[in-house]
């Protein structure tokens, strides 16, 4: 079914507050059969807001509107649906009630005259409260047409859409089911992984997406069928070619990120991680204790933003003195000297420019990695866009996957 979000809020259009709650949402529409056509953001206008709801229920079989519930005059939401469909708002007597409690347990009394705004409602709407604030949405449903309103606040979106919207459209669409998986791939091309996926693309009831991220190339499928036993079906037989043609070059799935899955081998090898980290400055270390347990693999380490503290921990000075602090030597050495030093089984080092200028004739951007696992050393050279948190935060990324792939083919 042809889906459309309207997102509305000036502060939206201004880029003051960024528009999280559609990607949020275009992720979680697929498994109810709802293919997403449109997103429009709207600023908090009456006359442009109508216009807009009158062209999404035109053109679209569901329409979710999000924001612009709010009790103040500028969330005018409810009265664009109303215009657009030619209803009245009228105050719903249970809403009311339900409003002037909640007010009530937080001990605001009495409740803000505004807020009586979100206790309205037309004849075609149906309300849903909110267990996490004060706007209701609106579920309204005309012919074969669904309109869906929710909350602005993310919080408050994301738990009325999985505790009250996604039960009801898994009643309401028993049509077609869909189910997809992301395959995260590195060391591999975007041209790469197309080739080597090719016969893949012919499974019937199977499409797939290629596309680049910052923690690799990701290859997405999505399977239809008329059942989710089907689609299942489709997806297992279609998951088991791609990873018989790109074996280790997968490193995760789905939601999986880089710390998880550093984690997750770590610990089926019963190895433990120390890292030195330079231009990073603490940060691997940062995303590695993202993981609740990870002091099970992950020892620590040290920032050794200087050549002096590199050396302290172990670095040998002829090597700093011969290549330099950002060299691949140098890498290679702050990987032994992080396993050596805090008697760890893998190492991690990471020395670079993170910029904006250029550092002793090395350009900005560049970074070197080292990883040392029991079974292999590698240094890796990058040059990223020389913007200073992006070399950062892309560097990290690196270091995780490059442990990751070591580990992987061990
Ligand atoms: P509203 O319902 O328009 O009063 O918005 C309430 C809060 O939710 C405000 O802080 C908005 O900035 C935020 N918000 C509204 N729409 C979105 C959106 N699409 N993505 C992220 N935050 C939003
Ligand atoms: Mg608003």
């Amino acid at each position: 079914m042809n889906t459309e979000i309207i997102a509305v809020g000036t502060e939206l259009l201004m880029g003051e507050t960024q528009d999280t709650n559609s990607s949020w949402l275009g992720q979680r529409l697929p498994e109810f059969g709802l293919e997403l056509k449109f997103v429009t953001i709207v600023g908090d206008d009456l006359t442009r807001l109508t216009e807009t709801l009158d062209r999404a229920w035109r053109r679209s079989d569901v329409v979710i509107a999000m924001g612009g519930l709010g009790p103040t005059l500028d969330d005018m939401t409810r009265d664009g649906i109303a215009h657009m469909l030619g209803e009245q708002i009228t105050t719903d007597p249970d809403l009311k009630v339900w409003l002037e409690d909640n007010f009530a347990r937080r001990n605001v009394n009495p409740m803000p005259q505004q807020n009586y705004r979100q206790a309205g409602i037309i004849p075609s709407a149906v309300a849903i409260r909110n267990a996490m604030g004060t706007a209701p949405s609106w579920w309204i449903e005309k012919g074969d047409k669904i309109l869906i309103t929710l909350p602005g606040p993310p919080r408050e979106l994301t738990n009325m859409w999985t505790t009250e919207i996604a039960p009801r459209l898994k009643e309401r669409l028993p049509g077609q089911k869909i189910m997809a998986r992301t395959f995260k791939t590195i060391g591999l091309s975007e041209a790469a992984v197309d080739e080597m996926v090719r016969d893949v693309y012919d499974v019937p009831g199977m499409d797939f997406g290629v596309y680049a991220k910052q923690d690799g190339i990701y290859l997405r499928g999505i399977a239809k069928a008329d059942t989710e036993a089907e689609a299942l079906t489709t997806l297992l037989r279609a998951e088991t070619m791609v990873r018989d043609a790109l074996g280790d070059y997968i490193w995760g799935t789905d939601e999986e990120y880089p710390p998880e899955r550093v984690g997750d081998l770590l610990r089926e090898k019963g190895y433990t991680l120390a890292v030195l980290e330079s231009c990073t400055g603490g940060m691997i270390g940062a995303a590695l204790t993202e993981i609740p347990g990870s002091s099970e693999y992950f020892k620590g380490g040290a920032i050794t933003y200087t050549d002096d503290m590199k050396a302290q921990a172990g670095v040998p000075q002829e090597t700093l003195d011969a290549h330099g602090a950002v060299s691949e030597e140098t890498a290679r050495a702050m990987a032994d000297a992080a396993r050596r030093t805090y008697d760890a089984d893998c190492g991690i080092s990471v020395t670079g420019v993170a910029g904006p200028g250029d550092q002793d004739g090395v350009k900005a951007g560049t970074v070197f990695i080292g990883v040392s696992t029991p079974g292999s050393a590698s240094v890796a050279r990058h040059e990223f866009p020389s913007r200073r948190p992006l070399v950062r935060n892309r560097a990290v990324t690196a270091a995780l996957l490059q442990l990751i792939r070591a580990l992987q083919s061990e």
